[in-house]
């Protein structure tokens, strides 16, 4: 008897292996979780808790309920500037499984999907249990994180490419002149865009384009409450599908998991008809100050490289001559401090460590003192 090949094929992630090595040690900054610290709003925990004890908890519709997705559509006309028609939003679990119902809708075995070098794992893993095959395209610190679409390598397996603005692990966004290129390219060979926006709605300045803006025809975008309100257990997200699709995306997610959690949907409703901009941006501020307390620290240390514009996240170079994984434990055993090596991310991503912003202004700061400090203690040793 053996196991499922393609799931055995999925790297381990590096997250929990550093979270692993972290436990029972007291003491130590954490900068590793890439989730807010933050309770969800309190109108969303009152709409849960009194539907729980006044209504039956049932399945719902696959997609999920119409009013709950009316209210997505307002959400997206006013926040996404996208107006999309009600039989194309598909509420699922989580923005995992918005992603999942994209990907699996649209790749089989053996497709080429083109995905980002750094890239959230977790897509990764999706695709090769799909059977298809991720070529990544790099995106690399000394162009910003930016891509080159022209120069992507496109055959005739190549299905879809996956972008995710703003970006896990980089915290860049895509600005439109971009996703015009990716349109470009996308357009003229026939592929799908997946784009990955969860963090839709943390940003630092502009407001992020939607690829559904600029490439309406093609993209399947995948979209959460869990980074927005702070709602990460609640696991509820949902897909924008391309007209026509619902039926085909229904008998994949009934296959997978009936429908979407109930108790989570009237939650998310609350959420998108109760919860104030200004509770919002309380949360973003957080993660602003954050941000800016670490620019701060690099600039006046000369080691500024790029400024992160959106999601909660900020990449740190590795020295040369060592990789993420070792220099990560170095971090851990001599600095107490826990960040995710960028190996878990992609190859090239070797070159650097993940912190996260959601660790709040004051563990950030302390953390990127660590790091400075760590890499020149390694510079003087070897110098
Ligand atoms: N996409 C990216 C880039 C993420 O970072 C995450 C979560 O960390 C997700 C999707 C999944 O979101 P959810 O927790 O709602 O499943």
């Amino acid at each position: 008897m053996r196991l499922s090949p393609s799931v055995e094929a999925i790297p381990r992630s590096g997250i929990r292996a550093m979270a692993a090595l972290a436990q029972g040690r007291q003491g130590l900054l954490h900068l590793e979780y890439g989730e807010p610290s933050f309770f969800a709003p309190e109108a969303v925990r009152r709409a849960a808790a009194e539907a729980l004890l006044t209504e039956r908890m049932v399945y719902t519709p696959t997609e999920g309920p119409g009013d709950l997705r009316e209210a997505i559509a307002r959400k997206l006309a006013r926040v996404n500037g996208v107006t999309v028609a009600l039989e194309r939003i598909f509420v699922t679990h989580g923005g995992v499984g918005a992603l999942y119902a994209s990907l699996a809708s649209v790749l089989g075995p053996g497709d080429r999907i083109l995905m980002p070098d750094p890239c959230w794992p977790n897509a990764v893993g999706q695709v090769l249990t799909l059977g298809a095959e991720p070529v990544f395209y790099p995106l690399g610190a000394e162009n910003g994180f930016m891509p080159e679409p022209e120069t992507w390598p496109i055959d005739a397996s190549t299905r879809a490419i996956l972008i995710n603005s703003p970006q896990n692990p980089t915290g860049v966004i895509l600005p439109r002149a971009v996703l015009e290129r990716i349109a470009a390219v996308a357009r003229r060979h026939g592929l799908w865009v997946i784009s990955d926006e969860v963090y839709d709605q943390i940003y630092f300045g502009e407001r992020p384009h939607s690829m559904l803006e600029v490439y309406p025809e093609g993209t399947l975008a995948a979209y959460s409450f869990s980074k927005t309100y702070a709602m990460t257990g609640w696991r509820l997200g949902y897909a924008v599908l391309q007209p026509g699709m619902q039926a085909h995306t229904t008998k994949l997610v009934e296959s997978c998991y009936s429908s979407s959690s109930m108790v989570a949907q009237v939650a998310a409703l609350a959420a998108l008809d109760q919860v104030e901009q200004r509770e919002i941006d309380a949360m973003v501020d957080a993660y602003r100050e954050a941000r800016d307390r670490a620019m701060a620290l690099l600039a006046a240390a000369d080691r500024q490289r790029y400024v992160p514009e959106g999601a909660f996240y900020l990449m740190l170079p590795v020295p040369a001559g060592h990789a993420s994984d070792s220099f990560a434990r170095m971090l851990l055993e001599r600095k107490d401090m826990v960040v995710v090596p960028g190996a878990t991310f992609g190859r090239l991503a070797d070159r650097e460590v993940r912190i996260s912003l959601a660790a709040g202004a004051d563990v950030v700061a302390e953390g990127v003192g660590r790091w400075l400090e760590l890499t020149e203690e390694l510079a003087r040793s070897s110098g």
